[in-house]
């Protein structure tokens, strides 16, 4: 058996289209949507990041600002940026690219960002609602996930989920995402870790089975049942002399092996990274039509 692949690439697409009425909507309000994207230092994996997200909200005609700080800089200097943009009416959306040097707690950073402006979805009030069930900013990668499940068909209420990987940005939101009632929802939750005894045995019992724990090519083909959805999160570079640039990417799933297993499957690249992306778009829109909405209340 082959599994089906979803590409997140047309998904992503079709999500953008949809945006770009929003914004253009905003537009004829007076109102340009902004993003602004902070990086620290210079880790290649996160400038490549920093710069598909500024491709990506100029191509949908928002403003975007880019601000690089150099790798020393304070805590306090980027707590006073913060400040500066939360301030700044031009700016829906923040986000500061994880991670950040050891100089600065990067908690400290997140807190600081405006709730109303978290278009990451990692500030402790969005994390709150999204526990309690309430509409929010929901963190992009757990949103691009459940985005990509309903797009592409898969039912998810009932289903039991494995998660594997409980960081805050992917496994701890998206399980609490999962359990709510709705229709992106409603699904039964396992949240696998470090200390999870025998893996194999959890995720064999997946009807979707998320892995996200940046460990190259984890999930084996034996390690999940026939016909299962596979959503492979990981994004880990594995040395190879073979490409011009010494490294290629690889995910959390052995993809040819699974392939022969699972029912549904994402690729890396071009599976989940993409819908990221666009759903840092979908919460700077939400962040710029709320706050043009109140500003008309306020008028
Ligand atoms: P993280 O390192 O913060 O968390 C990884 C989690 O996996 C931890 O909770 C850990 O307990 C768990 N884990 C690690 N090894 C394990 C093992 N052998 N068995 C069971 N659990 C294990 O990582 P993260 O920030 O959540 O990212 C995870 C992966 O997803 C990384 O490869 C990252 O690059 C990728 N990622 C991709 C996107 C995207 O848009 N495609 C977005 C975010 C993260």
């Amino acid at each position: 058996m082959s599994a089906r692949v979803i590409e997140g690439k047309p998904i992503a697409a079709s999500l953008r289209e949809k945006l770009r009425v929003r914004i253009d909507a905003l537009k004829a309000k007076g109102v340009v949507p902004g993003l602004a994207v902070v990086l620290v230092g210079e880790d290649p994996a996160s400038i490549s990041y920093v710069t598909g997200k500024g491709r990506a909200s100029e191509e949908l005609g928002m403003h975007s600002e880019e601000h690089r700080l150099p790798d020393l800089i304070t805590q306090s200097e980027l707590l006073a940026l913060v400040e500066k943009l939360n301030g700044d009416p031009r700016i829906h959306g923040i986000l500061v690219q994880l991670p950040l040097p050891p100089q600065i707690n990067p908690e400290r950073v997140i807190v600081a960002i405006s709730p109303e402006k978290d278009a990451d979805g990692i500030h402790p009030m969005s994390l709150g609602n999204i526990m309690l069930g309430r509409p929010t900013f929901l963190p992009c990668t757990p949103n691009g996930i459940l985005k990509m499940l309903t797009e592409s068909g898969v039912e998810i209420p009932g289903s039991h989920v494995v998660i594997v990987g409980r960081s805050t940005i992917v496994g701890k939101p998206l399980a609490n995402m999962l359990i709510q009632r709705g229709a992106e929802a409603n699904a039964t939750v396992t949240v696998c870790h470090t200390s999870t005894r025998d893996l194999a045995a959890h995720t064999r019992t997946a009807d979707i089975l998320v892995a996200a724990a940046g460990r190259p090519e984890l999930i084996r083909g034996d390690m999940v049942k026939p016909g299962a959805t596979v959503i492979d999160v990981g994004v880990n570079r594995v040395a190879d002399s073979s490409r011009k640039r010494g490294y290629r990417l690889v995910g959390d799933v052995a993809f040819d092996e699974v392939s022969e297993v699972a029912g549904v499957i994402t690729p890396v690249p071009g599976g989940v990274g993409p819908m990221t992306i666009t759903m840092l778009m979908y919460n700077t829109v939400a962040a710029a039509e709320r706050s043009a909405a109140a500003a008309g209340a306020a008028s």
